[in-house]
């Protein structure tokens, strides 16, 4: 079998999604792009993560057939498919239901770039992609209209994706994006959301490079 460490970060992240409670259940997904060849390595749908082996994982090409696997893909395969045909600069995608995020993509209202986490990691506001059924073809171009060139997408009625350049990246990005959403919903209940200034966005995520003890 090829691609060991990219099937390992696979499974690693989609057993942590499901531990930290980032999905409930089999739902959500993960991806990452296969590096020499148009594939990628994704969960197989509706399988449960805790007794998922690297084996499980699906390798499907750009039209969704499966190169590589025994199982059906994740049902969410187009739209990380058109993530990665459409985003050069993506490696991985996260797609998650979690619960704060999952509230604004209910009231379709954006998540506000309020921490200075928010700014470094994810730098823009979270938006919401119309609302599609699952699996289509039209919530896969809704998802990539919406994200643009961004790092975070909201899907109508349904979750988020997060992307990055290799998996931690996109982890991050879900991880951040749901700890903002629940310190938006706090403040919203304090009586005011203050969001950070433009100028102030833009200057604490280019400076995210440089922030801890390793460059990325
Ligand atoms: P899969 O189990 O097929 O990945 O579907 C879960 C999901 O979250 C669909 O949006
Ligand atoms: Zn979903």
């Amino acid at each position: 079998m090829q691609y060991l460490q990219q099937r390992q970060d696979v499974l690693r992240a989609a057993q942590t999604i499901a531990r930290t409670k980032m999905v409930v259940g089999t739902w959500g997904n993960v991806s990452v792009r296969v590096p020499d060849k148009p594939y990628l390595l994704i969960t197989p749908s509706g399988m449960k993560y805790d007794t998922m082996t690297i084996e499980d994982i699906v390798m499907v090409d750009w039209s969704g057939t499966t190169v590589e696997g025994i199982w059906k893909p994740s049902v969410e395969t187009p739209t990380h498919v058109r993530i990665y045909q459409q985003r050069s600069d993506v490696n991985a995608i996260v797609h998650v239901h979690s619960p704060y995020l999952t509230a604004f993509a209910v009231a379709g209202l954006p998540v506000p770039v309020i921490l200075e986490e928010t700014a470094q990691v994810i730098g823009h506001e979270i938006k919401t992609a119309p609302y599609a059924i699952c699996g289509t073809a039209r919530l896969a171009d809704n998802v990539v209209q919406t994200l643009g060139s961004g790092v975070a997408v909201l899907m109508a009625n349904h979750g988020m994706v997060g992307v990055g350049r290799n998996i931690e990246e996109a982890l991050r990005v879900c991880y951040i994006a749901e700890e903002t959403a629940r310190i938006a919903l706090l403040a919203q209940s304090l009586g005011q959301v203050r969001a950070l200034d433009p100028a102030e966005i833009e200057k604490l995520h280019r400076g995210f490079a440089a922030y801890g003890q390793t460059k990325e």
